[in-house]
């Protein structure tokens, strides 16, 4: 059976992990949340109390993580730290930026390299991050750039962190996210960058529901495939 792959990468509160699930479920395709395996590091980073920017010491600590990825009946991916499940632990604004500050180190990159190609080696899947289109995938059937502007994606998180019960300014999070982006657009290894082939899809002025229709609409053109019934 032909296995198909979708590369959505984009800075941060784009949408991909919402619009990227939703499309999976529809093509019935994996849908690989990336970010949640660095965040996952950057937990155990914290954890360890590494200080950031501390390379040696994340370097040391890899081998004695034991990270994977598993999926519930609902199709929903939780995240596992040392067979714990740390879903919900990695979702935190300082956990965010504690993984962007370990996804720029090259010894990290390398470490989840395989894993992530190993999931499209399986499945069809729809993996989105930073770099999949340019280096995880770069034989993708589709790569997709998902952007939009600065304010509506830090709007976007505000109202993401607030349906979650963590309350923070619309400021502070603008703030916070563009020097994220900034970090992650910068870093030698594997930067954020619209990989090449890669069809840029702007959000700003759609709703999540026009957004998904036009990610499924560039799957069914480009992959030839079908939405699954019902
Ligand atoms: O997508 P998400 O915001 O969960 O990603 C958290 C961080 O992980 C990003 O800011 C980025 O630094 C890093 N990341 C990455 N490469 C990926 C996915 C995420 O460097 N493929």
């Amino acid at each position: 059976m032909k296995l198909y792959s979708v590369a959505i990468d984009g800075p941060s509160g784009a949408g991909k992990s919402t619009i990227a699930r939703a499309a999976a479920k529809r093509f019935g395709f994996l849908y690989v949340d990336t970010g949640a395996i660095y965040r996952t590091v950057g937990l155990a980073a914290e954890r360890a109390g590494v200080k950031k920017g501390d390379r040696d010491a994340v370097t040391a600590l890899l081998p004695k993580l034991d990270i994977s990825l598993g999926y519930g009946e609902d199709g929903v991916q939780r995240s596992f730290l040392n067979g714990e499940d740390v879903s919900e632990a990695i979702r935190t604004p300082e956990i965010s930026s504690r993984a962007s500050d370990v996804s720029a180190m090259p010894e990290v990159r390398a470490c989840l390299l395989d894993m992530q190609r190993a999931m499209a080696r399986k499945h069809s899947v729809i993996m989105d991050g930073r770099d999949i289109g340019s280096v995880v995938l770069p034989d993708a059937d589709l790569k997709i750039f998902l952007t939009a502007s600065a304010e509506c994606r830090a709007e976007r998180r505000r109202a993401e962190l607030e349906s979650r019960g963590i309350s923070a300014s619309f400021g502070w999070i603008l703030s916070e996210m563009s020097r994220r982006d900034r970090q992650d657009s910068k870093r030698a290894a594997a930067p954020l960058t619209v990989a090449e082939g890669a069809v840029t899809v702007d959000t700003s002025s759609l709703s999540l529901d026009e957004s998904i229709e036009a990610v499924c609409s560039l799957i069914s053109e480009k992959l030839g495939v079908k939405p699954l019934e019902g």
